[in-house]
């Protein structure tokens, strides 16, 4: 039985420039229902064509989701932050390449296990990356050739 002045005062109230705030109270503390404008766009990543979850291929799906129930933790979030490519030769990880986690400052050089200081290689790369005998590039041109 109110009337439409005394609902406005109660339920709407100023937050910085704006006066009509779906709010508890004024100024800081408020608790406001957030407009359409405050939710950030978080475009949606399709998933690929005749990709489906039981395929059984991890590297894709732990790569897709920072997590899969067969993929370690940790190596999951690698494929994350990596999105799915190899540090090293930069290819994209394929079902059934064997992975290696690799400290980018090596333990020896005092290089922590903590999540920034590891990474995700192909194997072969890992070796590469470990024998530092073959430069980069040279390693490149000598694994495209083997392919
Ligand atoms: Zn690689």
């Amino acid at each position: 039985m109110k009337n439409a002045y005394w609902i406005t005062n109660k339920y709407w109230h100023t937050i910085g420039r704006n006066n009509w705030n779906f709010a508890t109270r004024e100024g800081k503390g408020a608790v406001k229902l957030a407009s359409h404008a405050e939710t950030p766009i978080k475009r949606h990543v399709k998933v690929e064509g005749e990709r489906s979850p039981f395929d059984g291929d991890l590297i894709y799906w732990s790569s897709r989701m920072g997590k899969h129930p067969e993929m370690p933790n940790q190596k999951a979030l690698l494929l994350k932050k990596q999105m799915g490519k190899c540090n090293y030769c930069g290819l994209y990880f394929k079902d059934g390449d064997l992975l290696e986690t690799d400290h980018i400052i090596p333990k020896s050089q005092g290089g922590k296990n903590e999540l920034k200081n590891l990474q995700l290689l192909h194997r072969h790369c890992h070796d590469l990356k470990d024998s530092r005998l073959v430069p980069m590039t040279m390693g490149l041109s000598k694994r495209s050739g083997m392919r």
